[in-house]
């Protein structure tokens, strides 16, 4: 479902007409072997495209006048091999609605010591050049990322890798339609906000659909159908025979008909509660997690942001081992040597995370007032993993960000009918918790098990999110002044 390799980024190359013909042909030539090779690195999930050298107001403007209107360009990397008067950048960047990177580096990698004459200089000037460039964009005050080093470096490609996967879930973002089934959980506050700014700021919207509506199109599923997703459930999972078949049956059927409203829709998400289900047999469990498997962004409750976070969570991470889930912190193992949190929900845990295959069960909620719902229940393992949090502080969105070690889990746990995972937060549990409740960190997250705290800054910058992060080196006094410091930023 979801495809970065149709996504470009364009590589510009700035540069000026003074050089002569002779010179402004070798920019030219050095700027293509860059762009290709970048294009050529397995790791860069999008395609590389170079753009003819800029050298006039004029053709900075058009070239990145034509970067906005072209759909599949989800943002563009400059260079200045050699010096590009920054005043003639003005105007484009005034334009420019695509995330921008800055690659400060040079075509050769060292200086060749027994050659280097004034012709080499005047050619390789982007230490110069690129500072020029770098002035007017923070003059400008305006986002970007800046990345350093030879273009064949690892590091180099692995921090435009990132952008990139950053870029492809901003660009999902814009026009993306979210239904929401319901209205948020009577009295939450952390799951409401505000979806207007929400849509100014991200690009992308937020409408409820009457649940009758889904009901009418979950009824008209056909046995057919049905029999046919009956038949692939008994392939993937573990079912054991005792299982009412009835309420199998039913959630087979919710999921042809939520698939068939999200499809028809053109959804990248939605959201449910359980407080809102009239006509519904049983609260969506099974259909939700494959839902979420195969793309679809999701939080339970209402809680739209936490939807849309996951949805570009799955799009930053596309095609990367792993997944990206929603998420709930829901109880604790205290012991102090050995404390942890157990992430899990009432049902809707992404089938993208299960370790193995799952096993499908039919257990009693007491909660909703429902028929019996079909669910898939399985472990998550262990390894180094994030829980990222999108709230609405008032004035400004905040992205919120726990680096976790994921534990695999030892005991079993045979009176729990839930999907689960156990994480360990950093630095500590004590700090990292504390820190979680000071930001104002929602219960809800996404999960990612295949996204750096890299990706969600890039993508914070991009969004121009405020960005906090607990990790190994969070202090908690520092961290509260963060906290303050940001206030007056945001004032
Ligand atoms: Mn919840």
């Amino acid at each position: 479902m979801i495809d970065l390799k149709k996504f470009e980024v364009w590589f510009i190359t700035g540069t000026q007409d003074l050089y002569g013909e002779e010179t402004l042909k070798q920019v030219a030539a050095h700027a293509q072997k860059v762009a290709d090779s970048l294009n050529q690195e397995s790791k860069i999930p999008v395609h590389v495209v170079y753009k003819p050298i800029v050298k006039t107001p004029e053709e900075i403007f058009e070239t990145l006048q034509q970067a906005n209107v072209t759909v599949n360009c989800i943002g563009i990397i400059t260079w200045m091999h050699t010096f590009s008067p920054a005043k003639m950048w003005i105007r484009g960047l005034n334009i420019l609605q695509k995330p921008l990177l800055h690659l400060h580096t040079q075509f050769n990698r060292d200086i060749p010591w027994s050659t280097i004459d004034m012709d080499f200089m005047n050619l390789n000037q982007s230490a110069h050049g690129d500072r020029e460039f770098g002035f007017m964009v923070s003059r400008m005050r305006r986002d970007r990322k800046v990345v350093v080093g030879h273009w064949q470096d690892e590091s180099v490609i692995s921090e435009i890798e990132i952008w990139c996967r950053a870029a492809a879930g901003w660009n999902d973002w814009q026009g993306a339609k979210f239904a929401r089934f319901g209205d948020n959980m009577r009295y939450v506050a952390v799951t409401d906000g505000d979806k207007v700014e929400a849509e100014l700021k991200f690009g992308f919207s937020v409408n409820t659909y009457g649940i009758g509506d889904l009901v009418e199109i979950i009824n008209s599923s056909s046995e057919q159908s049905i029999k046919e997703l009956l038949t692939e459930y008994e392939d993937s999972y573990h079912i054991a025979t005792n299982t009412p078949y009835s309420s199998i049956y039913e959630a087979a059927k919710i999921e042809i008909g939520l698939r068939k409203f999200l499809v028809d829709g053109g959804f990248k998400g939605f959201s449910d509660t359980f407080e809102d289900l009239h006509g519904m047999v049983q609260l969506p469990g099974i259909a939700v997690q494959r839902l979420m498997a195969d793309g679809y962004g999701f939080a339970g409750e209402g809680d739209w942001k936490t939807a849309a976070l996951v949805r570009a969570c799955k799009v930053m991470g596309a095609g990367l081992p792993g997944g990206n889930a929603f998420m709930e912190d829901y109880t604790y193992h205290f012991d102090p040597t050995n404390s942890m949190v157990l992430g899990s929900h009432m049902l809707e845990i992404d089938a993208s995370l299960a370790n193995g295959k799952a096993n499908l069960e039919v257990h009693p909620l007491g909660i909703g007032g429902k028929a019996d719902p079909a669910r898939l229940v399985f472990n998550v393992a262990g390894g180094n993993a994030l829980n990222a949090s999108l709230i609405d502080m008032g004035n400004r969105f905040r992205l919120l960000v726990n680096e976790v070690t994921a534990v695999n889990i030892e005991n079993e746990l045979p009176n729990l009918p839930v999907a689960r995972v156990l994480w360990k937060p950093l630095p500590d549990m004590k700090t990292g918790c504390a820190a979680w409740i000071y930001a104002g960190g929602a219960h809800h997250t996404a999960y990612s098990q295949n996204l750096s705290t890299q990706h969600l800054l890039d993508f914070a910058n991009i969004a121009g999110l405020e960005y906090i992060n607990i990790g190994a080196d969070t202090k908690i006094t520092q961290f509260r002044n963060e906290l303050h410091w940001n206030e007056v930023y945001y004032k």
